[in-house]
């Protein structure tokens, strides 16, 4: 399997944290409201395939990591697939959070919070400290084997986000039924768009008859 296969593998990475590069893995969202479902459409995580591609082309997962859990969803085809569930149910939950944050009047929903609450303590069960250059370092225990590795280092990137000064830098694309978000670091926090390419200044005509992000 090469990250090419899926689009999940291919698509831009625009959101400035690991965390926004997994809510934006959708080709668009039908709505911006806080709140309400958030409206995906064409969603790049169909399989567990995807997430490996996604793993792999955000550098969260080797090529040899990727591989062997591959070959493990293959002997796991049930287990892959619930979590393909788990890992868009964490999507969804962390878009809202996100969201919850950028119209800072809202309390988070308890349910979404449970979520993440939930899928972190899975990830911080599963690091350790060991010795590194110099220094310690973290390590994840058991990423080879568990096909839920893939989701550790993104609801720790949710949590550090979440309770980061960044968070300020939150933005939502401006584009028509986009929803993609990222990190403003511009100089003078002005950036509207996820990229100029998909959003930024294509005509609005042309962005109608186009899918968005398809890749
Ligand atoms: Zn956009």
């Amino acid at each position: 399997m090469t990250p090419l296969d899926s689009p999940a593998g291919s698509m831009r990475l625009v959101g400035g944290d690991p965390c926004l590069d997994f809510v934006n893995t959708v080709g668009g969202r039908s709505t911006r409201v806080a709140g309400s479902t958030s409206g995906v459409v064409a969603d790049k995580l169909a399989g567990y395939l995807d997430l490996l591609a996604w793993g792999r082309h955000t550098g969260q997962l080797s090529e040899a990591g990727a591989r062997g859990l591959a070959m493990q969803a293959e002997r796991r085809p049930r287990e892959a697939a619930a979590l393909v569930v788990r890992a868009r149910a964490l999507r969804e939950a962390v878009y809202r959070l996100l969201l919850g944050a950028l119209t800072d009047d809202r309390r988070p929903d308890p349910a979404d919070l449970e979520i993440l609450n939930a899928e972190l303590a899975v990830a911080r069960g599963q690091q350790r400290l060991a010795p590194g250059a110099g220094r310690l370092r973290w390590e994840w225990v058991q990423a080879g084997e568990r096909l839920d590795s893939v989701l550790w280092p993104v609801s720790r990137a949710a949590a550090a986000l979440l309770t980061s000064d960044d968070l300020s830098r939150l933005r939502q694309c401006a584009g028509d039924g986009c929803g993609w978000l990222f990190l403003d670091r511009s100089r003078n926090r002005s950036r509207q768009w996820c990229t100029m390419q998909d959003c930024g200044n294509v005509s609005k005509a042309r962005r109608f008859r186009q899918r968005r992000h398809r890749r």
